[in-house]
């Protein structure tokens, strides 16, 4: 992979780490962090997997700027427009919800703005029309030329790019058995369980309520691939009420997952959901004696 002028080199490939927990040992479960929050210091985890193919094709096909979708509190867009700071390209963040435009930014919203995004506020409604081509005419009549990624940064170039994250755990002196992933889009899923193959699970869980993720996968899988890849299967009931939502005991388990570990406080919207679930199968008996399980830490 060339590097793209302006943004430091990622860490590849990214550690994996074996920790000890009673909760999980006592199943004759090892679990190992496949540690993605390292990989980058202004793009980590899964962000820079999707978000660096999607840079190279937009400087590529001669494009000065970037537009992309999202929530108020976006990983992604944070991630497009740090990007956007280090390759100079502009960057258009379409966030969903009019109501926020007249009010002060929330400190995601903020380091967009200072990373120097463009935020234009669009409807509920409006928002959900945002892959319809009407739409994005629109916005091409404002702004002018832009290279679109869609929500989330799922696309093919992304899934692709998270491919070579199932690759680097296959090449490990020991690769997991069932590599596990928070899931928003299902874009890093995609990737993963492609690159991991047939022979080693991947399994999802997603954070928003829906059930609707499963044909996600497989339709990004089909753009990416023609069809569905690996071994992969979703963990449902364990977004804890839905996107974003924390309840205290979600926020007890990340705390003490931390301290317990002496690791950085875990993401709470994707990764303390995917390690409280890990932990509640585990106690459930759901893998078996023997299993080598890896949580990819995605942020
Ligand atoms: C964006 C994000 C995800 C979700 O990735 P998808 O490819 O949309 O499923 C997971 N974890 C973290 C930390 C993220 O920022």
């Amino acid at each position: 992979m060339t590097t793209l002028p302006g943004l430091p080199p990622a860490a590849l490939p990214s550690p994996l780490q074996e920790i000890h927990d009673d909760r999980f040992a006592r199943r004759g479960v090892r679990l190992l962090l496949k540690r993605d929050d390292l990989l980058h210091p202004d793009l980590p985890g899964n962000k820079w997997r999707k978000l660096t193919p999607n840079l190279r094709a937009a400087t590529e096909g001669g494009h000065r700027t970037l537009l992309t979708f999202g929530g108020a509190w976006s990983n992604h867009l944070r991630a497009t427009a740090a990007a956007g700071r280090l390759t100079g390209l502009a960057t258009i963040g379409v966030v969903r919800g009019d109501e926020l435009a007249g009010r002060p930014l929330n400190e995601s919203l903020a380091r967009c703005a200072a990373d120097g995004m463009r935020l234009h506020f669009v409807s509920r409604a409006a928002y959900r029309r945002r892959t319809e081509p009407g739409f994005l005419a629109g916005l091409r009549d404002r702004f002018g030329d832009f290279f679109a990624v869609p929500e989330g940064g799922s696309n093919t170039a992304a899934v692709r790019g998270c491919a070579a994250l199932g690759r680097e755990l296959l090449d490990a002196p020991h690769p997991p058995d069932v590599t596990a992933v928070a899931c928003g889009t299902g874009g890093t899923l995609a990737g993963l369980a492609a690159g991991l193959g047939p022979r080693h699970r991947a399994l999802g869980v997603p954070v928003l309520r829906g059930g609707f993720l499963g044909r996600s996968v497989l339709e990004l899988q089909t753009a990416a691939f023609g069809g569905r890849r690996g071994d992969w299967s979703l963990a449902e009931g364990h977004h804890h009420g839905g996107f974003a939502r924390v309840p205290a005991p979600l926020e007890a388990f990340a705390e003490d997952f931390a301290a317990r570990h002496g690791l950085p406080a875990p993401d709470r919207v994707y990764v303390a959901k995917l390690l409280f679930a890990l932990t509640a199968l585990a106690q459930q008996g759901a893998f078996t004696e023997g299993t080598v399980l890896a949580a990819v830490i995605t942020g």
